[in-house]
């Protein structure tokens, strides 16, 4: 049996192949855009595994040919759900699997959804499927593509709308501090902490409840600090001009005691959220943190770290 006859009648897969191979054989914006908002709403692993492959392979042609706004961010907004909404996992899978065979990574797809036929047709071994069934693989498949799409998003489109977010992080009208932070905290080159950090600057702009100016602030700033060379230059830009758009003068009688240091943002803010502490924790001074003065000293740190550099 040739391998590629399997499947051989499958429109989704040969779908996709022709976007693979920039040669589409159906209306790619129509595919792609079904395709993000049934992973966004499918809770069935099997077709979150499926479609992930789908989006993550189709992501290098969407970069560079989708021109659809709403489709195209509809695809990072996918992709950043799936990433926040998988599970871990703890299992050591053997092998590992080539992330550049785009075409290979199509044809896994019916492997997913039915692996008893793709073993039975010598295409994929139980080891194989497991690893593309495996929900961190496919976290990083889904970080990836965001990583492609986001550097490569027009600049024309201005910023994403990221509120799609929202129910990563706040649960029962609760911002969940610690998973935004420690989130916004991870690797700052990374689009998990980037996108994180640009929703944190959305909801800031909105009409938030108190208790999360300063932890959305500190997840701006941090990562503002904390971005490279390497980060679209959007997403710097982006953060600056939210954080140009809440700082506030406040005058206070604290002065330079306000933590400008921005190692200490995050762990200030983690401190003062978390639900226990122990004895090892460096306690920070309440009163002090949750004064006003002390956001405006880290969006004033913030943007002066963070200033391009003059030409
Ligand atoms: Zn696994
Ligand atoms: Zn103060």
């Amino acid at each position: 049996m040739r391998l590629n006859q399997f499947p051989p009648a499958d429109g989704f897969v040969s779908n996709l192949l022709g976007i693979v191979n920039d040669y589409p054989t159906c209306d790619p914006v129509d595919l792609l855009g079904t395709v993000a908002d049934t992973l966004a709403e499918s809770p069935d692993p099997n077709v979150r595994a499926s479609h992930v492959l789908a989006l993550y392979s189709t992501s290098f042609w969407a970069a560079y040919r989708l021109r659809d706004q709403a489709v195209y961010d509809s695809l990072i907004a996918a992709m950043a759900l799936a990433d926040e909404t998988m599970d871990t996992c703890e299992e050591d899978h053997p092998g590992i699997a080539a992330l550049d065979d785009l075409e290979r990574i199509v044809r896994w797809i019916p492997a997913i959804e039915d692996p008893e036929v793709a073993t039975a047709a010598g295409l994929a071994g139980r080891d194989e499927i497991a690893l593309f069934s495996c929900p961190a693989w496919l976290r990083t498949m889904a970080q990836e593509a965001m990583r492609v799409l986001l550097a490569e998003r027009p600049t024309e489109f201005g910023m994403p709308d990221f509120s799609f977010l929202t129910p990563a992080y706040v649960a029962d009208g609760t911002l969940d501090v610690i998973a935004l932070t420690v989130n916004a905290d991870s690797f700052p080159e990374d689009p998990p902490s980037q996108v994180a950090s640009l929703w944190a600057a959305q909801r800031l702009l909105g009409d938030v409840p108190r208790r999360e100016l300063l932890p959305l602030t500190a997840a701006v700033c941090s990562s503002l600090v904390r971005q490279d060379a390497t980060a679209p230059p959007a997403v710097p830009t982006h953060l600056r001009e939210v954080l140009d758009r809440v700082a506030a003068d406040s005058a206070c009688a604290h002065g330079e005691r306000h933590d400008a240091e921005p190692d200490a943002w995050i762990a200030g803010v983690q401190y003062l959220y978390k639900p226990m502490h122990f004895d090892d924790d460096k306690p920070v001074d309440e009163a002090l943190w949750h004064c006003p003065g002390q956001r405006a000293a880290m969006i004033r740190t913030a943007l002066r770290l963070s200033a391009p550099l003059e030409r």
